[in-house]
């Protein structure tokens, strides 16, 4: 597993195993190979591929709103991707949730005097420190936050920033596009690995389920959903999904009911052909990636039988 992919996968391992937070130190990942790729995914909405979760982009004469902001030091590279598409000012960052891959680089979009919009929660945790981190900077903390859904009005769309249930984290955000025809899922939703359920943060597997659910009934036939990591996807990818998370669910619940320890079900691997249903865009899993899916979903099931 390369530095890279495990810093990016790190938020879900267990607590313990986080106990130095040095692990998560910033100076530890080699950032300056890293390249940024523009992507259009309709009309005036892009998402800029780089290290970390997909970052949402809407351009045009009113400013530029960007959702995430990947990791600090790839703030400058986001900046000169979105010069790429845009000359007018970043107005508005909206965070998807908490996790840094999502939100590292709030305190430079933060202190450039871009407003920084987020479900409650995420300020919540971020002021707090996420995972035993450091609270962040009053800088970086969103200025807006909302409760359930939001309206924002700008470069003649009209987006909605809703709450999705307690899925991924306890401040998952969906951001809809409705000219565009487009939905940033954050990591609710994604293409390149399992479902995570970061019961740390407050995430759950009935949660996802229900939120995989929402996103299904928010999209139309032609909606573009973009996930908070892997590419544009379609209503039936999230159906597929959610399916497979459902399936996913059943089975490791058996097995608890069977009282089966952490280590067995591990050892049991009852998800195995359900892997490269879930990743469908990169590669396979890796057994690190199963592990803390697994160790994830058993840990959050226990408490929600
Ligand atoms: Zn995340």
């Amino acid at each position: 597993m390369s530095n890279s992919k495990l810093k990016n996968t790190l938020w879900s391992l267990p607590v313990a195993l986080l106990a130095a937070p040095a692990v998560l130190a910033q100076g530890q990942q080699d950032f300056s190979q890293v390249q940024i790729k523009v992507h259009q995914v309709s009309g005036n909405v892009y998402y800029l591929e780089g290290q970390g979760g997909n970052v949402g982009v809407l351009v045009g004469d009113d400013g530029v709103l960007m959702i995430d902001d990947q990791f600090a030091p790839l703030s400058e590279k986001l900046v000169a991707a979105i010069r790429t598409i845009s000359n007018k000012p970043i107005r508005m960052l909206v965070n998807t949730h908490v996790h840094g891959d999502h939100t590292g680089g709030n305190e430079n979009f933060g202190k450039m005097g871009i407003d920084i919009i987020a479900h409650d929660n995420v300020r919540v945790r971020l002021a707090r420190g996420v995972n035993g981190g450091a609270a962040s900077p009053a800088v970086a903390l969103p200025v807006v936050t909302f409760g359930d859904t939001m309206s924002l009005h700008l470069n003649g769309e009209t987006l909605t920033v809703g709450k999705l249930p307690p899925a991924h984290t306890d401040g998952d955000s969906y951001i809809r596009f409705a000219n565009a025809d487009v939905i940033h899922a954050g990591d609710v939703f994604r293409t390149v690995g399992y479902p995570g359920v970061d019961g740390n943060n407050g995430g759950t597997v009935k949660g996802t389920i229900d939120a995989l659910q929402a996103l299904v009934d928010l999209a139309g036939p032609n909606t573009k959903i973009l996930p908070g990591h892997g590419v544009v996807s379609t209503r039936e990818d999230v159906a597929a999904f959610r399916a497979n998370t459902i399936e996913a669910q059943r089975r490791v619940n058996e097995l608890i009911k069977q009282g089966m320890t952490l280590e067995q079900v591990v050892a049991a691997n009852p998800t195995a052909d359900l892997a490269t249903k879930f990743a469908t865009s990169g590669p396979p899993p890796d057994d690190a990636a199963t592990l803390r899916f697994l160790t994830g979903f058993y840990n959050a099931l226990k408490s929600e039988l």
